[in-house]
């Protein structure tokens, strides 16, 4: 049977193990997040296009090309596909007077995202991200503490290695300046022998020249000056702080002094998390500050995010099996359809001790001992009624084929002894 529409490019059904271990990572996500005293922040996939255009920047790659507007937007309020979740949360705090709360503010989330992009291996068009943001603390405490969380989760928790975060500074509104004029008349020299898009980054945003990914300007990227060179006094106290927390722990990290990352909104400190042998980051973040864009109010941030599908992609080449749900060890049947209920209540009343499953949707005995010898448990528990009469019931064990009368009253007992040891 073939269906005249399809799922769209660049994005995926996930189901069987695929969808179990994705939940294996949220359940992750949720339990260290909160654990570590974040809440839970939740904000919609749909955002006006001005939450990204007046944040990640215009000449950025999202806001040129890769957001999916929506066609009913009007000619006041066009609505776009979230990009990213910093714009949003923040967008949120100021719409929700959250400011009011102690601050600062530990929010993580966890949720898709959307960007129009050539898919490829670990770049899709529908993504999820697992995001933390500190919202309003200036704190090199807080870079660190974002940092060591994204390690700690992937190094203690997952036990993957080879993970690095490679580090810059990008200074702040009082050193960039110097630094963008030394950078525009280096790049000058070289306006006819760099790429198109260079050639307008040179005008328009010349930081961004950093981020060229083209060939022909990885000669002049590498020569190009450092914008760790020119930092202010606050933002070279900042980053040394943010350093020497680092080195007292087991973080491992390398500076990467031509470090841009791909939106306007970051300051001082950038990051991304990469991982030995593999050709993308997993995870990213900095320091920002949208309340002084949008509102000219202070509110310094710091904030990550990881790509959850690139960390399962990950977690699958390294061989590391995560899965959400252990098989179900125990498959309760019954004979005869008014036993049906029984069986149900017997099922029940041990689901909370072991992971048990059934089907009663099918009626033969034959047909749900053949589902559970698919599923491959140990022991079917038979509910039949002679055994009933005498408030037992069957219990086979499937490795062996042996059978045994056991009580109803004993059976978690007996259970216990058999698959607890
Ligand atoms: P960014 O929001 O661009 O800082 O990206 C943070 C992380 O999100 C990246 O390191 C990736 O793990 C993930 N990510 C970003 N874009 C994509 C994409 N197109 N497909 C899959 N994952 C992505």
């Amino acid at each position: 049977m073939k269906l005249d529409f399809k799922r769209p490019k660049g994005m995926h059904d996930y189901y069987g193990e695929d969808s179990n271990v994705l939940l294996a990572l949220y359940d992750l996500f949720f339990r260290f997040s909160v654990k570590h005293n974040f809440q839970y922040i939740e904000t919609p996939i749909i955002e006006d296009e001005k939450v990204f255009t007046k944040s990640l920047g215009q000449m950025s790659d999202v806001v040129e090309k890769e957001m999916f507007y929506l066609k009913d937007s009007s000619k006041t309020e066009k609505y776009v596909l979230r990009p990213e979740n910093t714009a949003g949360v923040i967008r949120a705090y100021f719409e929700n007077g959250l400011s009011s709360e102690p601050q600062p503010l530990f929010y993580f989330y966890l949720g898709k995202m959307f960007r129009k992009e050539n898919p490829q291996k670990g770049r899709l068009r529908e993504f999820t991200q697992w995001g933390l943001e500190i919202i309003n603390s200036e704190n090199s405490f807080a870079d660190f503490y974002i940092i060591y969380l994204n390690y700690k989760l992937l190094v203690k928790e997952l036990k993957l290695e080879g993970v690095k975060i490679l580090l810059n500074s990008l200074g702040c509104e009082k050193c960039r300046p110097k630094y963008k004029k030394k950078l525009i008349s280096y790049y000058r020299r070289y306006k006819n022998k760099i790429c198109y898009d260079c050639q307008r980054r040179l005008k328009e945003n010349p930081l961004r020249l950093l981020d060229c990914k083209n060939a022909i300007c990885q000669p002049y990227k590498k020569n190009a000056p450092l914008l760790i060179d020119y930092l202010c006094k606050n933002c070279e106290i900042h980053f040394q702080n943010l350093l020497q927390l680092l080195d007292k722990s087991e973080v491992v990290y390398q500076l990467d002094k031509t470090l841009v990352r791909g939106f306007d909104y970051y300051e001082r400190t950038v990051f991304e998390i990469v991982i030995e042998g593999e050709n993308f980051a997993i995870g990213g973040g900095g320091r920002y500050d949208l309340g002084k864009i949008w509102v000219n109010q202070n509110l310094p941030s710091v904030g990550s995010a990881l790509g959850v599908e690139r960390l399962k992609l990950v977690l699958e080449e390294k061989g590391k099996k995560i899965l959400y749900a252990s098989k179900p060890e125990i498959f309760v049947a019954y004979v005869g359809e008014e036993l049906k209920h029984k069986a149900f209540e017997i099922l029940e009343n041990i689901r909370d001790n072991f992971d048990v499953i059934f089907n009663f949707f099918k009626q033969q005995l034959s047909a749900q001992l053949e589902y559970a010898n698919k599923i491959g448990v140990k022991y079917v528990i038979i509910v039949a009624f002679e055994e009933l009469s005498k408030n037992s019931v069957i219990l086979k064990d499937m490795v062996n084929g042996t059978q045994e009368i056991i009580p109803i009253n004993r059976l978690i007992d007996e259970l216990k002894k058999r698959l607890i040891s």
